[in-house]
């Protein structure tokens, strides 16, 4: 599967319901967030296409520690010796030291039909953690992307914003854009009130572009389309 250019230098990986992306950075490819287990050789296509080999990936900036975020990190970091990024809240459970929690039973959703979804989901694969990132910290690549916590969905869920291009938010799941731009899906979903907390902390950044774990990218002052939903959220 080849990657779609969103701006330059930035490409989406599509795999079904759940996207990663592609940063060209003068310090190598910059992968966020990595899929379901077994999508490496789908990722490492994308890579080929815009870089050319495995190993010319060099960081995994990860969101946060669900399985369809985190599930090919290990085989893409034994393929490319690449370094993963993630929250320190969310470590325990991506170095596999702590089991992936379950859904959210005070959702309806998650009240009907947790143990189904818990049974549907693949396996979780542990992988190493080489930087646990904070708030407000700059990362020394692409230019400075900044690492912005945003917890709710899970407790050490991240953003990260790359500077340039007017800015490019890669939102992970803190917010969805699948028929709209809303909320994250809320049996996966830790704390709600947290997490539209962290929608409104999203809404005061300044980002052209805005890069979804889930649903499509949003291309022009998508900064304030968050602002919008903040106002929503508040009433
Ligand atoms: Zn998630
Ligand atoms: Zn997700």
């Amino acid at each position: 599967m080849a990657a779609d250019e969103i701006i330059s230098g930035v490409y989406g990986i599509s795999m079904g319901f759940v996207n990663a992306f592609l940063i060209k950075a003068d310090e190598g490819l910059v992968l966020v967030d990595s899929g379901l287990p077994k999508r490496k050789d789908t990722i490492l296509k994308a890579v080929a296409g815009v870089a050319g080999q495995p190993a010319d990936l060099r960081h995994i900036l990860v969101t946060h520690h669900h399985v369809d975020h985190i599930g090919s990190l290990a085989d893409l970091k034994e393929a490319s010796d690449a370094k993963s990024y993630v929250h320190p809240a969310d470590t325990p459970i991506v170095r596999g030291d702590q089991p992936q929690p379950g859904a959210n039973r005070t959702s309806l959703l998650g009240k009907l039909a947790g143990p189904l979804l818990e049974r549907l989901s693949p396996a979780a694969v542990a992988a190493a953690v080489d930087v646990e990132v904070e708030d407000g910290q700059e990362l020394p690549i692409g230019g400075g992307v900044k690492v912005v916590h945003t917890p709710g969905h899970t407790p050490g869920h991240v953003s990260y914003l790359l500077p340039g291009r007017g800015g490019v938010l890669f939102v992970g799941d803190a917010a969805a854009n699948i028929l709209r731009l809303g909320m994250p899906v809320g049996v996966f979903t830790a704390d709600r009130e947290q997490a539209k907390e962290s929608i409104r902390k999203l809404a005061g950044l300044e980002f052209d572009i805005a890069c979804f774990g889930h649903g499509r990218v949003l291309k022009g002052e998508a900064n304030l389309r968050f602002r919008r939903l903040a106002e929503k959220l508040a009433r």
